[in-house]
């Protein structure tokens, strides 16, 4: 089935928009409840979803979605089946213990918005917009699904069979539930557990080579520190319809797993999408954590370098093709800006568009306190990849806090100085010298190395597999 351009477009701004954290209001536990089962029933269509939720111990007094859950729920039912009241959450107060309630979800809504991306017969959708969860902090909850016949589930917690333990932030932090006709295919790169839905669409390449472009992607990560960050990764592939580029956009979340969807054009040739960067980017983004919008320059800025630098540490592009692509970005970052602070640039991007120079100038950031680090014996991913059970201990961080928990484990802080530095600027920052004394060149359009620079041993080293 094809896909429009404009369609993709709308529904790609959508979920560009749920990329940064906001902050959240404390919410507390009730007390009384233990747990929720939940149960799902889908029709062939994916047009209705039928949903159960039993309680052990006193059931919550009302449950929540994302807002965009709201407007698609279409009726709720006690447990002698009166309809009960709900809005912006449902209301439980007259249900008693020992008693289930149960809603529709019109799923036929859910589709070109951010609550969902549809493709033939298949949909991924926010786990949220079917499961209305207790207020407060998450409770033990397990889901069944009754599929149509040939009709496959895939998440993050997903392992088969159709019952399953759901994590505790699956239904809190935005993340992946995919329904497909096509078996997801699970297999193992490098000590890695991948599960991969390939949803419906028309691509060049078949679901080999898709899985071959994910392995390679995988191999390129585990490069990054000690290795590639999780035991296990979900990843979902949406074709995008025909592109000049191979892949139109990628995205990760973290909701009950790391999940990365990727929306690669059906044109794109098997090597154009192993050699392309958006996989290898966003999956270098699950090594490092969460931050809020402000400091979308630093996250960005991380994968930005690292998914030139891990590429061409597997092999998947050359070491001269990732500087080319370092010094192009630097040039395409530097042709953008609306002059405000880098903090502001990037809180602000999704307004303003200015999406080069916040990944760009934090690309640099990146570089320059690898450079710093590798001075000093040390490597930006080997530090990252230290600290990563204390990066570990939030689900989300400020950005200045993250750098002062690596900067603890240096003699004397760096990256928080350098980012303080470059987050003030409103203007580009000067790429010049650093790239000078790392032996990078452009003459005439080219660029190429010069093995006499005071730093030339440093550029090899970053480009070099432990
Ligand atoms: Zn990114």
């Amino acid at each position: 089935m094809g896909v429009s351009g404009p369609r993709v477009s709308i529904a790609l701004a959508c979920f560009v928009s749920a990329c940064g954290a906001r902050y959240v209001a404390h919410e507390t536990a009730s007390p009384e409840l233990e747990g929720v089962s939940y149960e799902v029933r889908l029709d062939e269509a994916l047009e209705r979803a039928w949903v159960s939720a039993c309680f052990s111990g006193v059931p919550p007094t009302k449950l929540v979605a994302p807002p965009e859950a709201v407007e698609l729920l279409a009726d709720v039912y006690g447990a002698d089946g009166e309809s009960l009241p709900f809005g912006e959450s449902i209301d439980l107060r007259r249900t008693n213990v020992g008693e289930c309630v149960s809603w529709e979800v019109d799923l036929e809504r859910a589709t070109w918005g951010r609550e969902a991306l549809r493709r033939g017969g298949d949909v991924l959708i926010v786990p949220g917009i079917l499961l209305w969860r207790p207020e407060g902090a998450p409770v033990r909850s397990s889901v069944r699904f009754e599929l149509p016949s040939g009709m496959y589930v895939s998440a993050p917690w997903t392992r088969g069979g159709v019952e399953h333990e759901l994590p505790a932030d699956a239904l809190t932090t935005p993340g992946n539930l995919a329904f497909l006709w096509r078996a997801p295919r699970r297999f193992v790169e490098r000590g890695v557990e991948v599960e991969l839905a390939r949803l419906d669409g028309e691509m060049a390449v078949s679901d080999a080579a898709i899985e071959r472009w994910i392995r390679a992607a995988v191999r390129a990560v585990d490069t990054f520190g000690e290795g590639f960050p999780h035991p296990r990764v979900h990843v979902v592939v949406v074709p995008a319809g025909p592109g000049w580029r191979p892949v139109a956009f990628g995205l990760v979340r973290r909701g009950g797993g790391p999940s990365v969807m990727l929306l690669p054009h059906g044109t794109a040739s098997e090597e154009a999408l192993t050699r392309d960067w958006t996989a290898v980017h966003e999956l270098s983004h699950l090594a490092m954590p969460r931050m809020y919008e402000e400091d979308r320059w630093i996250t960005e800025g991380l994968a930005t370098y690292f998914q030139e630098v891990l590429r061409a540490r597997a092999g998947l592009i050359s070491r001269e093709e990732a500087w080319e692509a370092i010094v192009r970005g630097l040039d395409r970052g530097r042709a953008v800006g609306t002059g405000r602070t880098l903090w502001r640039e990037a809180r602000d991007m999704g307004r303003t568009g200015a999406y080069r120079r916040v990944y760009w100038s934090g690309a640099l950031w990146a570089l320059e306190a690898d450079v710093g680090l590798r001075r000093r014996g040390r490597s930006l991913d080997g530090l990252i990849a230290q600290r990563r059970s204390v990066l570990t201990e939030r689900e989300v961080w400020r950005g200045r806090e993250c750098l002062a928990a690596l900067d603890r484990e240096l003699p004397a802080p760096l990256l928080l100085p350098l980012a303080e530095r470059y987050g003030d600027l409103r203007g580009f920052p000067e790429a010049g010298p650093l790239l000078r004394q790392l032996g990078v060149a452009e003459r005439d359009g080219v660029v190429g190395f010069d093995d006499g620079a005071p730093l030339a041993r440093v550029r090899e080293a970053i480009m070099t597999p432990r």
